[in-house]
C-alpha cells in the first residue's frame, strides 16, 4: 500500500507547480534583484509578481508583504519588531499560540517586559472579552493566532480587535495566520490586525519562505539591519526561488478545494468515531479550520499509537510535530483541559488527500489502537 501522509499541518507536499517555479527560478533567475543591471532587473520584477501574489491571497496590497524565511520568521519579525518600537512595555499572548510566538514573547520578558497569557476555553478558543480585559494602556503588543496548529480551532480575531478599540486602546495586534492561509479565506481588511504571518510550506509551497504582512502605517522595526531590502524590514538577499514559488502557491488555493477538504475531514471524524467508539474529536463546537482533526483516546500513550500507526505507513502527529520530541501533553493541550494520560492524534489533510486513504487510515487507527491497548 502506498503511504498515507496525514501530517500536512507540520508540512505539506510541494505542489507541481511549485516545484516548477522553484527550479525554473533557481537555474533562471540568479542574478540579484538588486543589481541595477537587466537581469538584476529581471528577477526584481519576478519579486513583484510574486508579492502581487502572496498579497492576492491575503486581500492586502503589494507593499504591504514583507517576504520572510517562513512562518517563524514572520512571527518573529511582527512581534519582536512591533515590541521594539512600542513605548508601553506589556504583552497579551494567547496561552495557545505556537513556540514561534511564545517562545519570542518570553525573550521579551526576559529583556524586561511584562507578559500576560490568555487562557482558551475547553474548546481552544479565546474569548474577545479576557482579551480585551487583559490588555493595558502600555500593552505595546497583541498576539492570538487565527488557526491553531493542534486543535484547529479558529479565533474570533475581528471581534478581539473590536473588543480591544472598544477600550479606546490600541496595541499592536499581530497575527499567526500560518495555518488558516490557504485552507481558509485570510481577509487582513476584516481582522483588525496589523501584521499576519503566513508560511509556504502549510500550503502546497516552499519550505523557508513565508511572509509578514505589515499593514500601512503599522509601526514596526526590523530584527537586523543590512542591505534594507524589504523596504527595510528584512535585510539580505531575497530568496527569490522561494518568493516565486510562495507566490504560485498562493495562486493555487481555492475554496473548491477547502469545501473538499472539510467534508472529508468531517467523514474522517465520524468513521474514527465509529471505528474507535471510546475516543472523541478532541473539540467540538468551534469554527475550525477544515484541514485539522484531532482526535483523543482515554487512558492510553499517544506515541505507541503514533508509531503503530507508522508501522502501516500511516503518517499523523500526536499533539504537534514540535511538542513529538517533549514528553507529555503539550501547552496547548494543557491549555484545554485534556488529560494527562489520554492519546491525542492529529489527522491533518491536504489538497491531495483522498477518501480511499481515509479510509484505509481508518482501518489502520482501528488496529494500532487495538494493538497498543493489548500491551498497554
Ligand atoms: N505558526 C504556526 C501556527 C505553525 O503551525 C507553524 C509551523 O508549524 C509556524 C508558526 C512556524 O512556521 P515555519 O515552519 O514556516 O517556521
Amino acid at each position: 500500500m502506498p503511504l498515507i501522509y496525514l501530517d500536512n499541518a507540520a508540512s505539506t507536499p510541494p505542489a507541481p507547480e511549485v516545484l516548477e517555479a522553484l527550479t525554473q527560478t533557481a537555474r533562471q533567475a540568479f542574478a540579484n534583484p538588486s543589481s541595477a543591471h537587466r537581469l538584476g532587473a529581471a528577477g526584481a520584477r519576478l519579486l513583484e509578481q510574486a508579492r502581487a501574489q502572496v498579497a492576492s491571497l491575503l486581500r492586502a496590497e503589494p507593499e504591504e508583504i514583507v517576504f520572510t524565511s517562513g512562518g517563524t520568521e514572520a512571527d518573529a519579525l511582527g512581534l519582536l519588531g512591533a515590541a521594539e518600537v512600542a513605548r508601553g512595555r506589556h504583552l497579551v499572548v494567547s496561552a495557545i499560540e505556537h513556540p514561534a510566538v511564545l517562545r519570542n514573547a518570553e525573550r521579551l520578558k526576559a529583556r524586561g517586559f511584562e507578559l500576560t497569557l490568555v487562557a482558551p476555553d475547553k474548546t481552544g478558543v479565546v474569548s474577545p472579552a479576557a482579551v480585551a480585559a487583559a490588555v493595558r494602556p502600555d500593552t505595546a503588543v497583541v498576539a492570538v493566532m487565527l488557526a491553531n496548529n493542534e486543535l484547529g480551532t479558529v479565533q474570533p480575531l475581528a471581534e478581539i480587535a473590536r473588543a480591544i478599540l472598544a477600550r479606546s486602546l490600541r496595541p499592536h495586534l499581530h497575527v499567526d495566520a500560518v495555518q488558516a492561509a490557504g485552507f481558509t479565506t485570510v481577509d487582513v481588511r476584516t481582522l483588525g490586525a496589523d501584521t499576519l504571518a503566513i508560511s509556504g510550506h502549510k500550503f502546497h509551497g516552499p519550505k523557508g519562505a513565508g511572509a509578514l504582512w505589515v499593514r500601512k502605517g503599522a509601526r514596526l522595526g526590523p530584527l537586523w539591519d543590512g542591505g534594507r531590502q524589504e523596504r527595510g524590514l528584512r535585510s539580505g538577499t531575497e530568496n527569490l526561488p522561494g518568493c516565486v514559488a510562495l507566490g504560485r502557491a498562493a495562486t493555487l488555493c481555492g475554496r473548491e478545494a477547502t469545501a473538499r477538504v472539510q467534508g472529508l475531514r468531517d467523514q474522517l471524524e465520524e468513521r474514527l468515531r465509529a471505528a474507535v467508539p471510546e475516543g472523541s474529536p478532541t473539540v467540538t463546537n468551534a469554527l475550525r479550520v477544515p484541514h485539522i482533526a484531532s482526535f483523543t483516546i482515554p487512558d492510553l500513550p499517544a506515541e505507541p499509537v503514533l508509531h503503530a500507526l507508522e508501522a502501516r505507513d500511516v503518517f499523523v502527529a500526536a499533539g504537534s510535530a514540535c511538542a513529538s520530541k517533549t514528553r507529555g501533553p503539550s501547552h496547548v493541550l494543557k491549555a484545554i483541559g485534556v488529560d494527562d494520560r489520554a492519546a491525542v492524534l492529529r489527522f491533518s489533510l491536504s489538497r491531495l488527500t483522498t477518501e480511499a486513504e481515509l479510509a484505509a487510515a481508518v482501518v489502520a487507527f482501528a488496529a494500532a489502537v487495538a494493538e497498543v491497548r493489548a500491551v498497554a
